[in-house]
Order: C-alpha cells, then structure tokens, then sequence
C-alpha cells in the first residue's frame, strides 16, 4: 500500500530510515543529532539538507537515538496511519528523553505544517516544530528551546529553495541521488495535502542543480532523479544583473543540462503531471541516451468525472492521447501510475472506467491505494467521502490483481532481450548475485560469477527469465568510462 500524492516513491523499505553518516567532522559543540525520516522521497531529500544545516551548526549525526542531544523526525501528513507511526515513534522517544534530561525532540515536514503549535499541546514532549520552509531556522530554534521555551517556525516561503545548501547524503548506496529542483505544487488536486504543507510552487536555480549534479558524478555517483511535485512546471529565469532579460530554463532543458554532464550519468525524474509533460521532454529523452526512458505518469482515476471532482485538470481522453504519444516519440518507454480505489461517489462504472484505461495504457507497475481523506484537503471540505471501505478494498484488489499480471506480461516480454542495467549493489536475496536497473526502471538480477564489476558499472545484461517484479539475466558485457574522452566504451566477454 502505497501513498496518496504524486511524489513518490513512497519506499516502504526506508520509512523511519535513521541518517548516519561519519561526517569526519571533529564535534565543534560536542553535540549528536539523530534524524530519522517518513513519506516520499522529497521527505529524505529534505533530512539531507537538515543534516548540512546540523553539521555546519556543530552536531555531529549519531544512528544511536539514546546517545543523542537532539532528536528530529521528518514527518509525513499524507494518511493518517502515517501520522500515527510518528505519534508511536514520539511514545518511544519519550522513554528515551526520561533517561536524557536535557535532550530536545523536534518535529519536521509535512505534520509540523499541518499542525503547527497544535503540535506542541498534543505531544507535550515536543520542543521544537519546523516546517519544510525554515529548516534554516533550526540553529536559532535549538538555541530557543535549549534555553527552555518551546520553538516553533512553520512559515512558508515564495521564494525558499535550498538552492546554496550541499546536501548530506543520506549514501544508501553510492551510486544513485535524489536533487530536489523545485518546492511546492500550485495544482491544488482535492485529495492533496501537499499545496498546504508544503505552499507554493518555486523552481530552483537551474545552474545550482548542474552543480550538484556534477558534484555527485564527481563523487562516483551515477545517477540522480531530478525531484519535484510537478517537475513538468520547472520554470526558472536566471538573474544575470546588466544582461537584459534572461532567457527562462524549462525543465526539458534542465534534463538536457543535466543529461550533458556525462554520458555515464544517468538521469532520472519524477512526478510529472499529465495535463503539463510536453513533446519538449519527450524529445529531451529521445535525444539523450542517458536520460532514462521511464516516466512516471499518475492518472489516479479512469473516470473523466472522478477526474473532476479530484481537481486533476485532464479529462481521461487527454491522458490517453498522452500516453500514445509517449509511445509514439520514445518507442519502448517504461510507463507507471498512480491509482486511487473509491474516491468519493465513485460508482462501479467509474471504477470499470479505471480497469479499462489501466489494460488500454498497459502500465510497467503502478502504485495503487484506496482514497482515505486528509483533514484540510479541498475534499475533505467539500465532498463525502461515501464510498464504503469493503468497497474501496475490493476495488483496489481488483486493481492490483490487475496490475500485477501486466507488469508479468510486460516482464515477460523482455525475456530474450538485452539492456543496459547500472548495478546498484548486492541482490537481497543473494549477495552472489548483482541487482541493478534497466533505463525502463525496472530491477534487474544476474550473478556476479567471475566476472568483474562494481557498483556502479553498467552491465549489458541478456534477460533470461522473470518474475513480475524482476527481471533475471546474464551478464554478456560491461561499459566503462573511456580515459581521456570521458565516454562510455563497452567490453564484451568471451
Ligand atoms: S496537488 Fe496534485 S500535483 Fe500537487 S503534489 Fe498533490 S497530487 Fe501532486
């Protein structure tokens, strides 16, 4: 079960990751951080750059909750079973803080913005909120509840972007990072709390982001995923003083920008939205081997009237025009969704309608859930939610019945087939075997033999089998960066 926004993705697997990097640093206050984080990616790209912030003040990042002098948790406000995992997680540091006098708790994100000060009276262990916009604050906050007040900062910002702050990475693996290039979404989709947590749409500095990019190629990384709401909206106009009026970067040159850095960075994106992706990006993709050929396009509803209600702006005939068109300029595209079971009134027609348009757009995989309203959503103001919940259920069965056999028959069609996979590090269910991606996003396993790779080489893999979630091959050759010309050139084995 997955989450309800466009930003995904909502990975299970690290929901309460704890940061804990060796920052080298020596301890300039002699004091520990401990920062763990829930809900979509921007969430964990957001707790790298608290982490900078941290750093730069003095603390240094423990993994170890009981050892810490401050203990942040990033939150996320997109269902409620997600805020209850924050209020159980708050119980816990709470016998932590009984021990440890002196320590602070601070709440971050999306559940900050959503409750502000509220926080504070509810959970009286609590001594600092921030919102998404004034992590900058954090050091003049700490300093305030240090000295015993309760501080609070959930203003949001026009113009706030991060843009100079050097991420910390979180260094899961090594190989692929998560840049934020814009903040906010301006789309106000009714079963959204994102336009209230997380308020307007602001684009990045463009060269800021080729920066960071570059940086991380530099570092051995080898892929990003350019991050936003709405990635389709970036829009940034350069201030160069004396010039006269600059030209604006959209975000299909943005990709390319990015895409120019090297032939063996790939780059990834996501969310786009359907009424703004243009042929612009899909040429961009088209254009540039390493641009994955993958886009995350969600529909949420194959309804044209659920569509509606949910404030989406397309109809269902215009997302599939999308689709054929994707389909047409970049010829076998990875395409996923976004799905939500039983939002308001939706009858089993609608319901039919959301089938049909899954079978007709045949999705790689999709992120499927029942709809479950957000206190302060434009939905949850204005409709009822009256779809009953073992209807909702049996929807949403019947959805990811549905999606899991296309994603096999979609898998099963590579088998034969040979693709490009940057290997990301052990399979984990083998450490014999290499798990990586194909440009299609999908995950891909072969065993390491004798052969010698890295993580972070890419493999040309021959496909020779599959589950619905994985495909599973041989490694026939590798690509490496060329000396000299910074190109990619391939090794064939014998
Ligand atoms: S308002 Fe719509 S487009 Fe914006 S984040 Fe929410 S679901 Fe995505």
């Amino acid at each position: 079960m997955l989450e309800l926004t466009d930003l995904k993705v909502h990975d299970e697997s690290r929901q309460g990751e704890a940061y804990n990097p060796s920052t080298g640093k020596p301890l300039v206050l002699g004091k520990r951080f401990y920062i763990e984080s829930y809900g979509c990616q921007m969430n964990f790209a957001d707790s790298e750059i608290v982490a900078s912030i941290l750093n730069d003040s003095g603390f240094d990042a423990t993994s170890y909750p009981e050892e810490a002098d401050l203990i942040l948790i990033n939150t996320c406000s997109i269902r409620e079973k997600a805020e209850q995992t924050v209020r159980n997680r708050l119980q816990t540091f709470r016998e932590v803080k009984q021990d440890r006098p002196g320590m602070l708790v601070g709440v971050l994100g999306c559940m900050a913005e959503r409750l502000k000060s509220k926080f504070l009276e509810e959970e009286k262990l609590v001594d600092i909120v921030v919102g998404p916009d004034a992590y900058r604050s954090l050091p003049g906050l700490i300093q305030e509840a240090e000295s015993g007040q309760k501080a609070v900062n959930v203003l949001l910002s026009r113009e706030e972007t991060y843009a100079d702050i050097s991420p910390v990475r979180l260094d899961s693996n090594g190989v692929t990072a998560f840049v934020s290039i814009m903040r906010g979404c301006n789309n106000m989709c009714s079963f959204c709390v994102v336009p209230f947590t997380r308020g307007r749409e602001r684009s990045r500095n463009a060269d800021s982001i080729v920066e960071e990019c570059t940086s991380l190629f530099n570092q051995g990384y080898r892929e990003v995923t350019l991050l936003g709401q709405n990635v389709d909206s970036y829009y940034y106009y350069p201030d160069i003083p004396g010039n006269g009026p600059a030209r604006p970067v959209t975000f299909a040159m943005l990709l390319e920008r990015v895409a120019d850095i090297s032939p063996a960075l790939r780059v990834r994106f996501s969310t786009s939205h359907p009424k703004d992706i243009t042929d612009e990006v899909l040429y961009a993709i088209c254009r540039h081997e390493n641009i994955c050929k993958y886009i995350h396009l969600p529909v949420q509803s194959g309804s044209t009237r659920i569509l509606q209600l949910m404030n989406r702006t397309y109809t269902r005939e215009w997302y599939q025009a999308r689709i054929e068109r994707i389909r047409e300029i970049i010829p076998g595209c990875g395409i996923s969704s976004d799905i939500i079971a039983g939002f308001c009134t939706e009858t089993q027609e609608d319901h039919q309608d959301t089938l049909d348009l899954m079978k007709q757009s045949r999705y790689d995989m999709s992120y499927m859930f029942y709809y479950s309203e957000r206190p302060g959503t434009l939905a949850a103001r204005r409709y009822t939610d009256d779809v009953p919940l073992d209807i909702k259920k049996y929807r949403l069965d019947e959805i990811v019945k549905l999606q899991n056999r296309m994603s096999l028959d979609s898998n099963r069609q590579d088998i034969g087939t040979v693709c490009k996979v940057l290997i990301e590090g052990d399979s984990k269910k083998s450490a014999r075997d290499w798990m990586g991606r194909n440009s299609q996003n999908k995950v891909v396993v072969f065993p390491k033999k004798d052969v010698s790779f890295n993580k972070g080489d890419y493999a040309i893999v021959k496909i020779k089998e599959c589950t619905g979630a994985t495909l599973i091959g041989e490694a026939l050759a590798k690509e490496a960066i060329a000396e000299g010309s910074g190109d990619l050139k391939e090794s064939i084995f014998s």
